[in-house]
């Protein structure tokens, strides 16, 4: 749970996202490896995939600063005359393919910040379903 009522800024967001460090807080991993992700932040329990398809909305910075950065790239080197047309095809084709990959953390951290700007985590719904659970009994662990 966050600590603190006072909300980050969405420059703090942005930073802690491209650290790939918890939105909430700014400790928390968002990846234990390369491509695993916490269920949620070691420091403050902030969940990172909040519900079934949540993290899907990452695609949406992932292909939008990919096809801005084709863009950007195809007339600088359309102006600059320094490839033929072939190879600009070539370039950005595999800057299309190798791009994305390696961006999608980062595209995930920025979802993540994105999210936390305009709906913090825990909502009323996730606020309820806290609750819930600090009231459940623990499940019994068996032993065999
Ligand atoms: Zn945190």
């Amino acid at each position: 749970m966050p600590t603190s009522t006072t909300r980050p800024s969405l420059g703090t967001l942005i930073s802690r996202a491209v650290r790939l460090r918890c939105p909430a807080c700014g400790q928390g991993k968002l990846f234990g490896g390369w491509l695993s992700m916490n269920d949620s932040c070691q420091n403050c329990g902030r969940k990172f995939d909040r519900e079934p398809g949540y993290l899907l909305g990452s695609i949406y910075f992932n292909y939008g600063i990919t096809a801005l950065l084709v863009i950007v790239i195809y007339f600088g080197l359309y102006f600059s005359q320094t490839m033929t047309s072939t190879g600009r095809l070539v370039t950005l084709g595999v800057f299309t393919l190798l791009f994305p990959a390696w961006f999608f953390r980062y595209a995930r951290g920025l979802w993540i910040a994105f999210d936390e700007k305009f709906d913090p985590w825990p909502n009323e719904k996730e606020q309820r379903e806290l609750e819930k659970r600090k009231l459940a009994p623990k499940p019994c662990h068996v032993v065999d």
